[in-house]
């Protein structure tokens, strides 16, 4: 987003125009930022036989998905439902990986049947696939007990974590493995969302690699998602030319060891696409009161609720005011809730009917919405080679009630 004399542009396209077109709230995406992110990725990890799969939990759309196809990713997926929406944007079975926690075991003979590599993070899945489907090849997750830093709920790799198999269970699982005559292919760990030291992922991989020594059978080393977004612009970016060269030292020397290329695969998610998202909504009401001056949106924590559930600080910029002067807010949706996205956000001064920007909104925004308050759910725009497309429509009263039954 940049601002062109007194406009907000994404694209070259005037947002406000965008807005008075589709309505608000909306999301709104910038097709070029997600390439240029997935190039930049790619430039840091410039070896042969990488894979990245962009880890679509994140933002799922399938329009989106079919952009990330187009461009040579590969996708991690976390659910039966993800795997569907691969396969409709197009997406091969050995181009996705499965990994979920805690499915049921229907969920891996769907993800069997679809091709897709799936990876096991817990000893009983591992036991029911080498009963199930002896001859599949499987990528196991460890959880490598590293606290990655950052908010609690983000932090995924530490001892108290329900993901991946504990390294304290290594013998268990190698013994496991051995007596079932499993053929472990992969090894992955998903140390953390946003590790905000670079130093804690490293370790997290050193730990990976360590314990992949064990693992003769292996094709591939998955080393999940640890890399961050600027939330905040002052933020230090992941270093990701950093992070490659540590890893290609150890890649290197893992191949050497088992005399053959162990491929690489990465997984992020909010690198690709967090910054090429904005969430678009009104200012509905400025209320003074005792303490505080709030601004009610036409929204709430229904549509974005990264910062009621992670703390998460996003930039807000007020696109209708952009030489305003600068007026501290406290900036709250209109859930029947204490739905606040930030306190005390010095902000262009604002009136009912400006529209509101907040930055960083393409990962993890629209994908966590829902109905509550039985609000219907804003629709998505997508911006490619500076065209506008709808990428998935506004919801209607009956959308709300389709499916009730009465
Ligand atoms: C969510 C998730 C990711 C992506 O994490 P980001 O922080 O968005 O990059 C990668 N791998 C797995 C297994 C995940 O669950």
């Amino acid at each position: 987003m940049e601002l062109k004399g007194q406009v907000y542009q994404l694209d070259g396209l005037d947002i406000l125009d965008l807005v008075e077109k589709y309505g608000d709230p909306l999301y709104l995406y910038s097709g070029e930022t997600m390439q240029q992110n997935f190039r930049k990725l790619q430039a840091a990890f410039h070896w042969d036989n990488v894979h990245i799969m962009y880890a679509c939990k994140a933002l799922t759309n399938v329009s989106v998905l079919k952009l990330f196809k187009k461009w040579g990713s590969g996708l991690d997926a976390v659910s039966v439902e993800e795997i569907r929406l691969g396969k409709m944007a197009g997406f091969s079975g050995s181009e996705i990986i499965f990994t979920p926690s805690m499915v049921r075991e229907e969920d891996y003979d769907f993800a069997v049947e679809e091709g897709v590599r799936v990876n096991v993070g817990d000893l009983s899945a591992l036991e029911y696939m080498s009963c199930a489907h002896p001859e599949y090849p499987l990528c196991i997750r460890i959880n490598p007990h590293i606290y990655a830093g950052g908010h609690h709920k983000i932090s995924v790799g530490h001892e108290h974590s329900k993901f991946g198999i504990s390294i304290f269970q290594l013998e268990e699982m190698l013994e496991l493995i051995k007596s079932r005559g499993i053929r472990v292919e992969g090894l992955h760990m998903h140390a953390g969302s946003d590790i905000q030291d670079d130093n804690h992922y490293l370790r997290a991989i050193d730990v990976l690699f360590e314990v992949a020594k064990s693992f003769k059978d292996l094709n591939y080393i998955d080393i999940g998602s640890g890399f961050k977004t600027m939330y905040k612009k002052w933020q230090e970016p992941s270093n990701l030319e950093k992070i490659a060269v540590h890893v290609k030292v150890k890649l290197d020397e893992l191949s050497e060891a088992f005399d053959r290329k162990i491929e690489l695969l990465l997984e992020p998610g909010k690198l690709l696409v967090s910054d090429a998202g904005f969430f678009l909504a009104r200012v509905n009401t400025v209320k003074p009161s005792a303490r505080k001056l709030f601004l009610g949106l036409n929204t709430g924590f229904n549509h974005f609720v990264r910062p009621m559930l992670y703390d998460a600080f996003h930039e807000i910029v007020n696109l209708s005011n952009p030489d305003g002067d600068k007026v501290s807010y406290e900036v709250v949706g209109y859930i029947c809730e204490t739905d606040t996205f930030a306190k005390e956000r010095i902000i262009d001064r604002a009136k009912v009917g400006d529209i509101l920007a907040f930055c960083n909104a393409g990962a993890y925004g629209y994908h966590m919405a829902s109905n509550y308050n039985s609000k219907l759910r804003p629709p998505e725009v997508l911006i490619v080679k500076g065209e506008d497309h709808l990428i998935r429509r506004r919801e209607t009263f009956s959308d709300l009630i389709s499916t009730l039954v009465t």
